[in-house]
C-alpha cells in the first residue's frame, strides 16, 4: 500500500483505544527493523525523519527507501512524518518529497532552541496546515517546550521549565486546526530525562490528563518516550560504554497516557541504545571481524527487538488489516469539507 496519511492511522487507534509508536530513522538497517518488527506484530506504524536524519540520509535516499517498505510490507500501514519541523519551508520541502506528515514546532523559533511566542506559534503552525490539508498531509504541532536536546534541537533544561498550559492547548488548536498536539509534561529528549524513576514531581500526567479533557478529539503525542531500559544501558557499559545511569519515561505512565488520549509515542533512545550495545558487543568478544554486516546484523536485529515489544505495550500490534488507507487527494477533500462546515 502506499505512505498513509498520519490522521487516518491516528483517528484508527483512537477507535481503537491504543497508541502507535513513532521511531526514528537515519538509515536502511532502522527502516528494515521497525518493518520487520510491523510484520511480525501486524501493527501500523510512523517512521520519522527530524532534519538531522534528512540530512545525513539525504532526502532522495531516505524517500526511496520508505518506497522499497512500502514495497516489500505491502500489508503494513505507514506514515512518513517530519519530525520538529523548524519553520514553515522545511514542512513545504517534507510534503513536497512525499512525507504523508509533518510536524510544524513553532514552540521554538527558527533556530530550534529558542522559545517562542504564542502568536509566533500559531502564525507558522497556521501556515503549515493551510498548506499539507491542501494536499492531505497531516500536521502535528507543540505547545509548551520539551526538555533537552537532540540532533541541535531542543529548549534544554529539565522539560520543567516550559510545561503546557492547558487552557492554552485548547485555544491553540481551535486556532490552528492542527491534527496531533505534541505537548510538554516533563519530558526531555535524549537519553538523559530523570534522574531518579520519575514520579509526579517532575513528570506531570495530570497535565496531560487535563489537557485530553479539554481536548477530546485532538491526537495528543507524547515525545521524549523512551523508557531508557537499565538492560539496554548495561550492555552499553557491560562491553566498554560509558553511560551514567539514566531512567526514562515508564512504559506504565505511557499507557496511562494512551487512555487519556495519547496516540503517538516518540521513541528514539531505545532503539539507538539498543544498536550501539549490539554493536559493541561483536567489537568485544569478536575484534578480528570487519565486515560491516557482522555487526549490523546483530544491530537491527535488537532494535527489532525493542520495537516489537512496544509495538505490544502501546498496543498498536494486531491492528495493520483494521482498514485500507485513504488516499491523499480524499484526506485532501474531506478537510476542505471541514473548513466549509467549521
Ligand atoms: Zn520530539
Amino acid at each position: 500500500m502506499p505512505l498513509v496519511a498520519m490522521r487516518q492511522l491516528l483517528d484508527e487507534a483512537a477507535k481503537g483505544g491504543y497508541g502507535v509508536g513513532a521511531f526514528n530513522v537515519n538509515n536502511m538497517e532502522q527502516i528494515q527493523a521497525i518493518m520487520e518488527a510491523a510484520r511480525e506484530t501486524q501493527s501500523p506504524v510512523v517512521i520519522q525523519a527530524s532534519r538531522g536524519a534528512r540530512a545525513y540520509s539525504q532526502d532522495r535516499f531516505l524517500y526511496h527507501l520508505m518506497i522499497a517498505a512500502t514495497e516489500v510490507y505491502p500489508e503494513i500501514p505507514v506514515v512518513l512524518h517530519l519530525d520538529h519541523g523548524n519553520s514553515p519551508a522545511t514542512c513545504k520541502s517534507a510534503i513536497d518529497m512525499g512525507f504523508t506528515s509533518v510536524m510544524m514546532d513553532g514552540s521554538l523559533m527558527e533556530d530550534g532552541k529558542t522559545p517562542s511566542s504564542y502568536e509566533h506559534n500559531v502564525a507558522v503552525t497556521r501556515e503549515v496546515v493551510a498548506a499539507a490539508h491542501a494536499k492531505g498531509v497531516t500536521v502535528e504541532a507543540e505547545i509548551g517546550c520539551l526538555g533537552g536536546i537532540e540532533d541541535g534541537h531542543g529548549a534544554g533544561g529539565s522539560g520543567m521549565e516550559h510545561l503546557t498550559d492547558p487552557a492554552q492547548a485548547e485555544q491553540f488548536v481551535k486556532d490552528t486546526n492542527c491534527d496531533a498536539l505534541a505537548i510538554a509534561i516533563g519530558t526531555s529528549h535524549g537519553a538523559y530525562k530523570f534522574t531518579k524513576k520519575p514520579d509526579g514531581s517532575v513528570l506531570k500526567m495530570d497535565v496531560l490528563i487535563e489537557i485530553h479533557k479539554r481536548l477530546p478529539k485532538t491526537h495528543l503525542v507524547m515525545h521524549g518516550s523512551s523508557s531508557v531500559p537499565k538492560d539496554l544501558q548495561d550492555i552499553i557499559n557491560q562491553y566498554g560504554g560509558k553511560l551514567k545511569q539514566t531512567w526514562g519515561v515508564p512504559i506504565e505512565e505511557i499507557q496511562l497516557g494512551i487512555r487519556n488520549g495519547v496516540r503517538k509515542i516518540n521513541v528514539d533512545t531505545d532503539n539507538r541504545l539498543a544498536i550501539t550495545g549490539a554493536i559493541r558487543k561483536v567489537f568485544m568478544e569478536t575484534p578480528e571481524k570487519f565486515d560491516p554486516r557482522d555487526y549490523l546484523k546483530p544491530a537491527r536485529e535488537a532494535m527489532k527487538k525493542v520495537v516489537m515489544q512496544r509495538m505490544v505495550e502501546f498496543g498498536q500490534a494486531g491492528h495493520a488489516k483494521d482498514f485500507t488507507p485513504i488516499p491523499l487527494a480524499e484526506m485532501a477533500a474531506m478537510y476542505k469539507k471541514e473548513l466549509a462546515t467549521a
